[in-house]
Formats: C-alpha cells, sequence, structure tokens
C-alpha cells in the first residue's frame, strides 16, 4: 500500500456530507423553512476566529442561512445568556452555536445549559449529551460524530476492535468514548494523568489522539497496521499540526486523518448536518400542529 493510499481526505468527505444534505435543503426551502445557523463569537482567538469563518464558508456552500454576533471579550456572562435566550425565542433561527473557548469570567456550563436542547447542534446542552448514553441522541457533538462518519467512510468496523482515545474533554474525548462504545468497540480513555500511554497505544487497533499536544505520539507508539484519527489542533515552529508526528507515523498505519484537512472539514460539515436537523424538527412540529 503506498503511503498516498493511507490518508483520508477529511475534505472529501467533508464534500460529500455536505452534498447529501441538499435534498432536505431543497425540501425545506419548498416548504418554506430557509435553514439557519447562528454562531456567537466572544474575543478575538485568532483560531476561533478562523473556525468561525470555516462555518460561515460552509453555510453558503450548502445554502444555509448564517448570522454572526461578535462581542468583545468583556461581555458579561449575564449579556451573552440574555443574547442565547432572545435566540432561542426566534423562529427563524434553527441552530444556535457559542464558538468555545470563553473568556474565564463565562461559565462555559451556564451557556451550554443556556443554549436551547432543540436549537443545540453543537450537541453540548446536557440534555443531548445524556441521550448519548442511549445511542439515541438527536444532535451528537460534531467532531465525535466526525469521527464515526469517518470510520465508516473508510469501511473500519467497529466491533471488537481495540480503541484507545487519549483526551477526555467533554467535546471530544467523553462522548467519543460513548459513541464508539455503543457500537461494540472496546475502549481505553487516557488522560494526562495516564503515565506511560505507549503501553495503551502499542496496543491499538484505532488510535484516536485528541490532546493538543503537538507531536505527542510519534512512529513508536502505533501498532503495525493501525488506524490513527488525529483530532489535535496546533502550532509549532509556525505551522499548523496534530498530536501525531505524521511524518514517523506514515509508514506503520493502515490509514490516517492530515492535520489540517482531516477531521476538521468533517467536524464543519457534520455541524451543517446537525443544522437541517434542526430545521426538519421545525418542520416536523409544524406540520403537526397543521394536523390537528
Ligand atoms: P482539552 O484541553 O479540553 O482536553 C485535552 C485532553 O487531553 C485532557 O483530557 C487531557 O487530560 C488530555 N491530555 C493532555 N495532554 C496529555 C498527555 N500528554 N497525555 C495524555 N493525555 C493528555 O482539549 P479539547 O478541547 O478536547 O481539544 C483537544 C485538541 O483537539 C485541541 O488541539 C483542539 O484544538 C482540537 N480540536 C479539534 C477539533 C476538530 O474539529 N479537528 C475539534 C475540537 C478540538
Amino acid at each position: 500500500m503506498s503511503n498516498e493510499s493511507k490518508i483520508i481526505d477529511g475534505k472529501k468527505i467533508a464534500r460529500e456530507i455536505e452534498l447529501s444534505l441538499s435534498k432536505n435543503i431543497a425540501f425545506l426551502k419548498k416548504n418554506g423553512v430557509i435553514p439557519s445557523i447562528t454562531v456567537i463569537l466572544v474575543g478575538e482567538n485568532p483560531a476561533s476566529v478562523i473556525y468561525v469563518k470555516n462555518k460561515e464558508n460552509a453555510a453558503k456552500r450548502c445554502g444555509i442561512l448564517s448570522q454572526k454576533y461578535i462581542y468583545s471579550s468583556d461581555i458579561s456572562e449575564n449579556e451573552l445568556l440574555r443574547k442565547i435566550t432572545e435566540l432561542n425565542d426566534d423562529p427563524l433561527i434553527h441552530g444556535i452555536l457559542v464558538q468555545l473557548p470563553l473568556p474565564k469570567q463565562i461559565n462555559e456550563y451556564s451557556v451550554m445549559e443556556t443554549i436551547s436542547p432543540n436549537k443545540d447542534v453543537d450537541g453540548f446542552h446536557p440534555f443531548n449529551a445524556g441521550k448519548i448514553f442511549t445511542g439515541n441522541s438527536y444532535f451528537y457533538p460534531c467532531t465525535p460524530l466526525g469521527i464515526v462518519k469517518i470510520l465508516d467512510y473508510c469501511d473500519i468496523g467497529l466491533e471488537g476492535k481495540n480503541v484507545v482515545i487519549i483526551g477526555q474533554s467533554i467535546i471530544v474525548g467523553k462522548p467519543l468514548s460513548i459513541m464508539l462504545m455503543n457500537r461494540n468497540a472496546t475502549i481505553s480513555a487516557l488522560n494526562i494523568y495516564t503515565g506511560d500511554i505507549k503501553y495503551w497505544t502499542k496496543r491499538a487497533d484505532i488510535l484516536i489522539s485528541a490532546t493538543g499536544k503537538p507531536h505527542l505520539i510519534d512512529g513508536s507508539f502505533i501498532k503495525e497496521g493501525a488506524v490513527v484519527i488525529d483530532v489535535g489542533i496546533s502550532r509549532f515552529n509556525g505551522k499548523i499540526c496534530g498530536d501525531i508526528n505524521f511524518d514517523t507515523a506514515i509508514d506503520k498505519v493502515s490509514k490516517i486523518t492530515p492535520v489540517p484537512g482531516g477531521v476538521g472539514p468533517v467536524t464543519v460539515a457534520v455541524l451543517m448536518e446537525n443544522t437541517i436537523n434542526a430545521a426538519m424538527k421545525v418542520l416536523r412540529r409544524q406540520r403537526l400542529m397543521e394536523d390537528m
């Protein structure tokens, strides 16, 4: 197998997800529903500014209406929560996303809990997060769902596989662990206190790293033929890179996601899918009311 054929093209998978939405988008519009997403950006974190821009571009490509509110980093928590409540009450808005991280004075959990579970296209509201346990959530968090879609797209089975996930944040590692458990994989969840992470990574059929520590994992940590999903996005020597030292990993793996161009674009495409699902939910509710 050539090294080139091992590289998973996240942009291609993202475009396919976006294209798959076009039928539902046309259906919504025919029925008078213009799908829309509202993004709130607090402060000027350069990475956040780029992520928000990527989301706006994807919305434009798909034909989803997008609007953005930008606040300075000294906004109070109450002011932000008031804005979210106002957006919750606006029937023309289907998806609400507050770009993380937020400044210290704002409790991210309060923000997640304030977004209506019906508009929670990031999938972080405790109601939607809790439903992950049942395998029956309406909005799965975008990065974990993107990773599941990548694995499915590449026809990588999960049953009976040893999956090692490094990083246990509530936006990536934790929900992903449950989602892959629901698919009958055997999960090892590692964190900064694990100690000898190589002991675990060497046994991984599928290794997923989401730490934000550039080049934490080199080829010597990887089992021959493993699938490697690199979620990390960091800067190293002025260049964007992931948690995996790609150059030393590529000879070991059977498949690997690059950074950039791997998990990132798929995450954004899943956000568009969640937005369309939110709009479809509104249309279904409208029709139910009409039938009464
Ligand atoms: P976080 O800081 O909330 O969590 C990091 C996790 O990694 C923690 O559980 C920590 O214990 C673990 N960790 C850190 N260093 C470790 C080490 N040396 N050994 C073992 N575990 C270690 O981070 P996050 O919000 O989950 O983001 C992680 C990375 O993923 C960041 O680089 C972020 O930019 C990136 N990210 C990418 C996408 C995407 O769409 N591609 C989406 C979300 C996050």
